[in-house]
């Protein structure tokens, strides 16, 4: 049974955006602009984006709806079926490429056997961009599609300039983000992700995990693969390979930052694995001889 969506906001967010909270497990973002609205995201299941276009049917009766799939995470993209065939669906190009890869469809049999999920379907994006960004030109706002890479390849953020907001989506994540493998270019590409983002300079970073909009998020995020890159630094050659090392004293999530103490325990052994993702990709980036801080360059 899926939980029932709420509206939710930040104190001092433009009213032209609705966050689209599903209890703790993804917000997705209305945007109303004078030309389109825009919904970024569509939710995990068919029926949370069907209770999410109910809850704004006054919003989208006088303009077209736009959607954009901010990357194939089945959180962010399972209820594209609900759109219909008449409604643009924004994403990166490769997007694309992961929903052509065997892992989509095998994601989708593991998750069927929960019920909520038995009625998705995966649908793709019907309008993709290949290069760093794209504009949607709403008349009162502007939203630039940024690919931010590095948590999946695909990854896009949103950037409105007129109200300095960025909808980060899951490049940025409180407590941490997860990088995508342990390739030192995906680990790479998201701290250059998370730098491009800080660049901004936005008022407003919007997470989808996490119920935050604080741009502080960005900067500990930052701190964190800073931090997991200097404490590996120190390690010797031989103590690389070591089993556990996750476990070890000062290479533990605990000792990168304050793990929240209402947090579920679900929800930290989550963490605790995004953790472990991460370090062994700077365990890896160590080995290649490379600064994944210090290399991360945007663009
Ligand atoms: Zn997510």
């Amino acid at each position: 049974m899926d939980t029932t969506l709420q509206f939710a906001t930040y104190p001092g967010l433009d009213d032209r955006i609705i966050v689209l909270r599903a209890a703790d497990e993804v917000d997705a973002v209305f945007i109303r602009t004078a030309r389109f609205n825009i919904l970024v995201d569509t939710l995990a299941t068919p029926a949370l984006c069907r209770q999410a276009l109910d809850l704004l049917s006054e919003q989208i009766r006088d303009r077209p709806l736009l959607v954009v799939n901010s990357h194939m995470d089945w959180d962010h993209f399972w209820g594209n079926a609900t759109l219909g065939p008449y409604v643009p669906i924004f994403a990166h190009e490769k997007a694309l490429e992961r929903l052509r890869d065997p892992a989509a469809l095998r994601t989708l049999s593991e998750k069927k056997q929960e019920r909520r999920f038995a009625a998705v379907e995966l649908v793709a994006p019907t309008i993709t961009f290949a290069g760093e960004t794209v504009t949607l030109h709403g008349g009162d706002l502007s939203l630039d599609l940024i690919h931010t890479p590095g948590h999946t390849p695909d990854h896009v953020a949103v950037w409105i300039p007129e109200i300095r907001t960025c909808l980060a989506v899951d490049a940025v994540e409180h407590p941490i983000p997860e990088v995508w493998s342990s390739d030192p270019a995906d680990l790479c590409a998201l701290v250059a992700s998370l730098k491009r983002i800080r660049d901004l300079q936005a008022d407003y970073v919007v997470l989808a995990h996490g119920q935050s909009a604080d741009p502080a998020v960005v900067d500990a995020n930052l701190r964190y693969f800073t931090g997991l890159r200097d404490r590996v630094a120190d390690l010797s050659e031989t103590e690389l390979d070591v089993v556990g090392l996750v476990e070890r004293e000062g290479l533990r999530l605990q000792d990168f930052l304050t793990v929240p103490e209402a947090m579920q325990a679900e929800t930290r052994a989550f963490y605790e694995r995004c953790h472990q993702s991460n370090l062994a990709a700077v365990l890896a980036a160590r080995k290649a001889r490379i600064d994944v801080v210090a290399e991360a360059t945007d663009g």
